[in-house]
This record gives C-alpha cells, sequence and structure tokens, in this order.
C-alpha cells in the first residue's frame, strides 16, 4: 500500500485523499465478482512477490470475473454491459514514459476511473479485465469480453514509438460495430487530448480481433514523445481519458451520459485534532479546503493572494472560490510539503471529514 500510495502521490497528487474510497471501491467490486476481499499489500507492497503471483493472481481474477459473469447474466439484465481493459499489468509494464512513468499504471488508473465514473449510471454494467497491478493475456482478456457477453469492449492503452511521433489514434480490427465504436472514441479522445488527430486504425490486435463484440483499442498520445508525455502523466489527464472513455462508450451504447462524480458536498475539515469552523467541499471527489482559516489553523503565514489565486511560498496553487472564499485542493497542501499527510476519513458518510495530519514539531 505504501508504494501504491506513493505511486499515485507522486504522479496523481490529486488522488491522494481519495485513497481510502477508492479502496473500498475496489474492495466492492471484489465482493461484488464473489471473490475475497482485495488485499493491496499483495499487490503493491512486495515488487517481488508480486511478479512471482502474476500468473496465478490473473487466473484467479479471471476466475472471479467469470463467476461475475453468471451473477450478472441474472442482476443485471436490460443494462448494457461494457468491458474496459487496462492494457499490460504486473511484469508486462507497456511503454515507459520519457521521464520513467509505466503505461500500465496509467492504464489501470483510467480504467479505474472510468468504472468509478460510469458505476452509478442506472443503464450501463461496467467490468474490468483487471483492478489491480496483475498481468494477463491478451487472449485471457478477449475471452473474458466474449464469455460476459459484454455489448463493448474497450482496450485502455497510451502510444509509444521509436521516432517523436504525436497524436491521437484508435484502432479497432473488423467494420461494422468495432469500427463504429472506435470512430465515437476517436471523436471524444481527440476532443479530450487536443493533441493531432490520428484517425481511427484498422489493425489486427489480439484483443479486437479475438472479442465477438463491439472492440476498440484507444491510443490517446505518445509517452515517447516528450511533448505529449508531459500532458499525459499529468495530474489531469487520467480524468479527462476517462470521461473520454466513458462518453464514448454511452453514445455508442445508446444510453445517456450521467454520472454522480461531479456532484458536490460539504466535507468537515479537521486538522491536528480539531475541526474547522467552515467545512471544505468535495468536488469530483476531491476535497477542498478554506484556504486562510486552513493556513492559520495550521499557524502558516508564507502566503498571499493574487490574480484569483493562492500562492504558497510563492508558488500559485489551483484555487476555486465561492462565496468571496477561496478553496485550495488540500492534497496541494501534502504535495508542497505543508502537511505530512491527508486522508478522506474512510466511514464517515454524511458529512465526510478529511483529515489533515500536521507536519512534527
Ligand atoms: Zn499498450
Amino acid at each position: 500500500m505504501k508504494m501504491f500510495r506513493k505511486f499515485v502521490s507522486d504522479h496523481f497528487p490529486h488522488w491522494a485523499d481519495e485513497n481510502e474510497d477508492w479502496r473500498k471501491w475496489a474492495t466492492n467490486q471484489i465482493e461484488l465478482l464473489g471473490g475475497r476481499k482485495w488485499q493491496p499489500t499483495k499487490q503493491y507492497g512486495r515488487t517481488k512477490r508480486s511478479k512471482r503471483l502474476g500468473v496465478q493472481n490473473s487466473t484467479t481474477l479471471l476466475t472471479l470475473s467469470l463467476e461475475n459473469i453468471l451473477q450478472e447474466g441474472v442482476l443485471q439484465m436490460g443494462k448494457k454491459k461494457l468491458m474496459i481493459d487496462p492494457g499490460h499489468g504486473g511484469h508486462d509494464t507497456g511503454a515507459i514514459s520519457v521521464t520513467g512513468v509505466k503505461e500500465k499504471d496509467i492504464n489501470l488508473a483510467t480504467a479505474l476511473k472510468i468504472a468509478e465514473l460510469l458505476k452509478s449510471n442506472p443503464n450501463i454494467n461496467v467490468m474490468l479485465t483487471r483492478t489491480t497491478d496483475v498481468f494477463i493475456g491478451l487472449s485471457d482478456r478477449a475471452r473474458m469480453a466474449n464469455k460476459a457477453k459484454v455489448d463493448a469492449f474497450i482496450s485502455i492503452h497510451v502510444n509509444s514509438y521509436k521516432d517523436t511521433s504525436t497524436g491521437t489514434e484508435t484502432e479497432y480490427t473488423r467494420d461494422g460495430e468495432s469500427k463504429k465504436l472506435a470512430a465515437t472514441a476517436q471523436k471524444y479522445l481527440v476532443q479530450a487530448t487536443g493533441f493531432n488527430n490520428r484517425g481511427i486504425n484498422k489493425l489486427n490486435l489480439a484483443v479486437t480481433r479475438e472479442t465477438t463484440m463491439a472492440a476498440a483499442l484507444a491510443e490517446p498520445g505518445f509517452l515517447s514523445n516528450p511533448t505529449e508525455e508531459s500532458i499525459l502523466v499529468s495530474p489531469d489527464f487520467i480524468p479527462r481519458y476517462a470521461e473520454a472513455v466513458a462518453r464514448a462508450a454511452c453514445e455508442y451504447l445508446g444510453v445517456p451520459y450521467n454520472t454522480t462524480v461531479g456532484v458536490t458536498q460539504p466535507v468537515t475539515v479537521c486538522i491536528g485534532d480539531s475541526d474547522l469552523s467552515d467545512p471544505g467541499i468535495i468536488i469530483d471527489g476531491r476535497s477542498w479546503v478554506p484556504a486562510k482559516m486552513t493556513f492559520a489553523a495550521l499557524g502558516f503565514s508564507s502566503w498571499y493572494f493574487q490574480d484569483k489565486t493562492v500562492h504558497i511560498n510563492s508558488t500559485s496553487v489551483e484555487t476555486k472560490i465561492f462565496d468571496n472564499t477561496s478553496y485550495i485542493r488540500s492534497v496541494d497542501l501534502m504535495s508542497l510539503g505543508m502537511v505530512r499527510s491527508v486522508f478522506m476519513e474512510p466511514d464517515a458518510t454524511n458529512p465526510k471529514r478529511v483529515l489533515i495530519i500536521p507536519k512534527e514539531g
């Protein structure tokens, strides 16, 4: 879990306060699949062991998914079924970006985000080929989708090439429905990335060839291109990638895109062992805290407000203003080294509480 947290906070700092919610969701997902509870330390805590366990884990996951399929047939009638396939995993890292980020991690984070965006959608049932960092063979991925009789299959990847290629493309193998799905995905992906539109490509790829339903493989940009890479590994990219795929899937499946992600709610902000008198705000599952009050509670004075933006030690941080109060993301306090850690209180429901642990001394 530590390595996992480190990965998340290094590459997706805005997710640090979602870990608990995220883990709960993943646990629920596994329980829904009829399996045992998710044990993140096995996946993320011990690299060597998880490498050795890779094949075994993938078998377990495949079995779980097949059980799930049986349940889905009974419980989820009438819903459109979507399978999202985070590419690579385990010993198969996929591409490694110019700054060392592994494609498999971006793919998994994006897939989990897609599932989060769509899990409350009453018209769609999302399944994933993997929910952890495990290796699964290409044919096994296709088999899962075929057994589940899903209506659409979208594989999540990020591109890489030996030259400085740029741009967004979507692959498919079969004409007809797969081509239509690929074109829909491409439309949303290009909007999300703003990169050069490389169009859709007919390629003979295992997952799009061996699946029997509409199947497409997304390649939003090139991790091998320094300019695109800096965008692809930035914290804002994964939610954009995920939303593009989620919207494309809904459009292709003919169901409205709706999500509870984007709903705002108040959150109690607890710093050390006392709550602030004013609440923070949860937006899209991320907590924002009232800046001035938080700094006062932390005894921090090296900040100022300029151009509608809060600056901490002369660094500007993303700021939202509601009712003349400026809010900053609680995880920014952590990434700027002002506090030790930030957590969403795991069991709090209404209102939620974000716990900010100050540095010692
Ligand atoms: Zn890939």
